[in-house]
């Protein structure tokens, strides 16, 4: 096995020091905590992990963690009031709404109930909008993050062939953004793309987010090229429960040139953009200037 293991879990850890730091001149200097309010409808086993973990980090790092766990037949009209409770509310600079919401909400409408400069999620059409023209926006966590770790290991994406696999609203579209904004030349692939191989074998840099374990084989992968896994899926092997990649992770590793791992890759990332992006949103909505390298 050749390839850098690229750790997303110490990045994270920097990024959340980084955050901590600005947190803390914000309270010195100017007298404000960057709040972040997390609603939660319904009981989702794998939400409610989430929203304690996103909850547990943004105390971690000073700011203020709110939690409103709403009932699972919540009505449309109450979510919306309370959003919008959340959106005139000084103290609180990121609201993030949970997904998937129960199927008697309409998300789209939801999600475009946030006041966009304090959508640190980054779904608001607004800030879709935003990044597709490539202005200034909130930024979604997870490509963000997929972002950080490609410019922190290459420093410059300028020209590299980029395949993203998975064509999402919250990864692979905005991914392909992102990647486009520092001048790769980016393939998106899904799952009516013909010969599928074949593009990815073209990539410097492969991002996989499909939601099906291992199914890139390392074949597939240019010699050096850079591999960053998104996917999390969860398998029986050799009678336990594990987590997988979408990557199959031995076999890419050995023709890689960099490859993040599945945990400890991506994932820790996620959360901590999610900070990062809060304490962004708080420094713009009071004028500040913003931390350097939290954002795109
Ligand atoms: P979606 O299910 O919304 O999208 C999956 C994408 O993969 C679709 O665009 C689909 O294509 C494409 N696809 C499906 N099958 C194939 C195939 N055989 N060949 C090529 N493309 C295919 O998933 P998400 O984007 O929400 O998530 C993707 C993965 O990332 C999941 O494993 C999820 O758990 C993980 N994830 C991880 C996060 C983290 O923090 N690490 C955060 C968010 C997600 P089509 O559009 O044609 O159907």
């Amino acid at each position: 096995m050749g390839a850098t293991i690229i750790d997303g879990k110490a990045f994270a850890g920097k990024v959340r020091e980084k955050v901590a730091g600005h947190v803390s001149r914000l309270k010195e200097e100017h007298g404000i905590t960057p709040g972040l309010a997390v609603v939660l409808v319904g009981e989702d086993p794998a939400s409610q992990v989430y929203v304690r973990s996103k909850g547990k980090m943004t105390v971690e790092v000073g700011m203020t963690s709110i939690e409103h766990k709403l009932d699972v037949d919540t009505a449309e009209a109450d979510l919306l009031a309370l959003i919008d409770q959340l959106n005139k509310d000084p103290e609180i600079h990121g609201i993030l709404v949970q997904l998937p919401l129960p199927k008697h909400l309409n998300e789209d409408l939801v999600i475009n109930a946030i006041d966009p400069a304090k959508d640190v999620d980054g779904f608001h059409i607004s800030n879709v909008g935003l990044l597709g023209t490539g202005q200034k926006s909130m930024v979604p966590c997870t490509p963000l993050g997929c972002l950080m770790m490609l410019r922190d290991h290459h420093g410059s994406l300028s020209g590299m062939d980029a395949v993203v696999i998975g064509r999402s609203n919250i990864v692979g579209k905005p991914m392909a953004q992102l990647l486009l904004g520092d001048s790769c030349t980016v393939t998106i692939a899904h799952s009516r793309t013909k010969d599928l191989a074949d593009v990815v074998r073209r990539a410097d840099i492969v991002v996989a987010a499909v939601g099906r374990p291992e199914m890139v084989p390392g074949d597939w992968i240019k010699e050096g090229a850079t591999v960053i896994d998104v996917g999390i899926n969860r398998i029986e092997r050799d009678g336990k429960t594990k987590l997988v990649g979408d990557v199959a992770f031995e076999s890419c590793a050995a023709r890689a040139g960099a490859i993040t791992p599945v945990p400890g890759g991506v994932g820790p990332m996620t959360i901590a953009c999610l900070l990062a992006n809060t304490v962004t949103a708080c420094c713009r909505a009071n004028g500040l200037a913003e931390p350097e390298g939290l954002t795109a």
